[in-house]
């Protein structure tokens, strides 16, 4: 076993994880980054980022992992590609099962993230990046001056719709029930501006424009009446929900009640030498910038812990 114990287990490879990389490796731990289900994260399918510091001009979300990635790379991470099985944080050094092998590890550090909930429709998936988006601060600004759909009936849909109205005319937002589950202040929020429609007891059918590559409008089926009609949109923003992708460590760390691991003190998870960063901890900013931000954090909580333990 003693070849196979890494100072540091990286999981995943977003903003959070690359970020972790490049503060482990310069600390000389030499990282092992496992890449994980949806490499390069969230970012590694967004358009154009224009609200993270140092890029006046902006940069595109793929481009900035990249440039993330090499930085890493250039001080000695290790990258893998698979995603963890199971992983065993009872005993010290952790037991961290890829499927085809077992790594072990004085400290990991948690950056799977979270990933967005999608409606899971052919069309929907064919046009995301190209008016299919499920962020609203990211893509928002690319619709000014023009008609968009949000769907979803919760906080984050509330949310979307209203951030959204800064940059169209109109945004019609679409739940599948009478009711929303969305809090009071936030849905009168949405009531009150006038920019915001709403379609209730309405699921999307299809998103349309998959030929020409562009969002042209939704089909949507009225559930109460069972008609369907088309909606003229050019974008369509999914507030659906995110799931955190830390179901494999539940009953080893603490989760919430939907999922995101619990931490202290920012990073710190309830097992000494396990730290927990971005989005998959941060349910409230879920930005680039503060994934970043813990990612630094974790790396320097791992090297400290290293440091007190001995090595
Ligand atoms: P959420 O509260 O779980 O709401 C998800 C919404 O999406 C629900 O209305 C749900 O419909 C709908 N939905 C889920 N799957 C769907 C599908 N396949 N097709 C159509 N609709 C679907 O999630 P959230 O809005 O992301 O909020 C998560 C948590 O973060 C909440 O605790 C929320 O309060 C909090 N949050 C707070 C703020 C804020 O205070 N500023 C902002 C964002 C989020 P049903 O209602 O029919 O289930």
């Amino acid at each position: 076993m003693a070849d196979n114990i890494r100072d540091t287990v990286i999981l995943g490879s977003g903003c959070a994880g690359l970020t972790a990389a490049i503060y482990s490796a310069r600390a000389n731990l030499n990282p092992l980054l496992l890449e994980g289900h949806e490499p390069g994260g969230q970012l590694s399918i967004t358009t154009l980022v224009e609200n993270f510091p140092g890029w006046p001009e902006g940069i595109q979300g793929p481009e900035l992992i990249e440039n993330m990635r090499k930085q890493a790379s250039r001080f000695g991470t290790e990258f893998r590609l698979g995603h963890l099985a199971t992983a065993d944080l009872t005993k010290h050094p952790f037991a961290l099962n890829l499927g085809h092998e077992t790594i072990h590890a004085r400290t990991l550090i948690i950056a799977s993230g979270a990933s967005a909930r999608w409606l899971g429709l052919p069309s929907e998936q064919a046009l995301i990046g190209h008016g299919v988006s499920s962020c609203a601060t990211c893509d928002g600004f690319f619709f000014s001056g023009r008609e968009i759909a949000v769907v979803g009936g919760g906080d984050s849909a509330m949310e979307e719709a209203l951030f959204l109205t800064r940059f169209a005319t109109k945004v019609t937002l679409i739940h599948r029930r009478e009711h929303f589950r969305a809090s009071r202040i936030m849905l009168d929020r949405a009531i009150a501006n006038p920019k915001i429609a709403f379609m209730t007891n309405a699921v999307v059918l299809e998103v349309l424009g998959v030929e020409s590559k562009e969002v042209t409008g939704v089909r949507v089926l009225d559930t109460v009446t069972g008609v369907e009609s088309v909606l003229d949109t050019s974008g369509l923003f999914l507030g659906i929900g995110h799931i955190p992708n830390a179901s494999m460590f539940a009953g080893q760390l603490d989760l919430d009640e939907d999922g995101y691991i619990k931490t202290h003190d920012y990073v710190f998870t309830r097992v000494p030498g396990v730290f927990a960063c971005g989005d998959v901890q941060d349910r409230r900013y879920r930005q680039a910038i503060t994934a970043a931000g813990t990612g630094c954090m974790a790396a320097l909580e791992a090297e400290r812990y290293l440091e007190e333990h001995g090595r």
